[in-house]
């Protein structure tokens, strides 16, 4: 993947992925209060996870277990599960051969799935188990769309679009985890399209009037659309919603 794909891009969004994680995961769990009168600017080690300098977490695990299946040239939703029981159970993608957090919805439906359960059956659909649990492994999803899809298209095709749903449902299938990895799908490839021409601000405005626009015109979609208006995520996702 990464041969084909700008190659400066591919890897500063995984450092960038790793470097951020690592700088949250000694404070995980704080307040903003508390982070306000502490804030963070460099590396920690020990706090929430007791654990060393430049320690990351699930989300970028997570991410390399997703990224490792999709660089091999034909792969399946079981091989994602697999490597994320790799991870859970010994620790694979892990700077130091622990796994020392795990969101309970990703918990719930990987063990859903070693107990033989079909992986888009296994991720819960309940509101109370929404979490940013599969948003935060999106990252690999993004290159792959982008590349396969997305490079000559503004539009995320259907089946695109099934394929990102598909991967937040291995753990997370309520439709708001669902189509908040849409919009990250969206807003990064725009930023992959357009960061030489356009400025962040305005990139992130279009991703986010072409996704309102497209589930306007989805009839499919109008029972999430509505879903999201009802619990008002829309006046705080869309900057240009009318
Ligand atoms: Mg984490």
């Amino acid at each position: 993947m990464a041969s084909l794909i700008n190659k400066d891009k591919f890897y500063a969004s995984f450092y960038g992925l790793a470097i951020g994680d690592a700088l949250g995961v000694p404070v995980e769990f704080m307040t903003r209060e508390e982070l306000s009168l502490n804030p963070v600017t460099d590396m920690r080690e020990s706090g929430s996870h007791l654990q060393p300098k430049g320690t990351w977490s699930d989300d970028t695990s997570m991410s390399l277990a997703t990224l490792s299946v999709f660089s091999q040239k034909h792969f399946s939703y079981h091989q994602i599960c697999d490597e994320f029981v790799n991870w859970y159970q010994c620790a694979k993608f892990t700077p130091h051969n622990e796994t020392f957090d795990i969101g309970d919805t990703t918990r719930q439906a990987l063990h859903r799935y070693l107990t033989g359960t079909p992986p888009l059956e296994c991720g819960l659909n309940e509101e109370s188990s929404n979490g940013n649990g599969s948003l935060m492994r999106m990252l690999p999803v993004l290159h792959f769309i982008y590349l396969e899809y997305w490079e000559n298209n503004d539009r995320i095709m259907p089946f695109a679009r099934e394929f990102i749903y598909n991967l937040s449902a291995l753990t997370h299938a309520h439709e708001l985890s669902k189509m908040a990895c849409l919009y990250y799908v969206y807003i990064g490839g725009y930023i992959l399209k357009y960061a030489d021409t356009m400025i962040l601000p305005e990139i992130i405005e279009k991703a986010i009037r072409d996704i309102d626009q497209y589930y306007h015109q989805n009839y499919e979609d109008i029972i999430i659309y509505k879903y999201m208006q009802s619990k008002n995520l829309l006046t705080s996702l869309s900057l240009t919603k009318n």
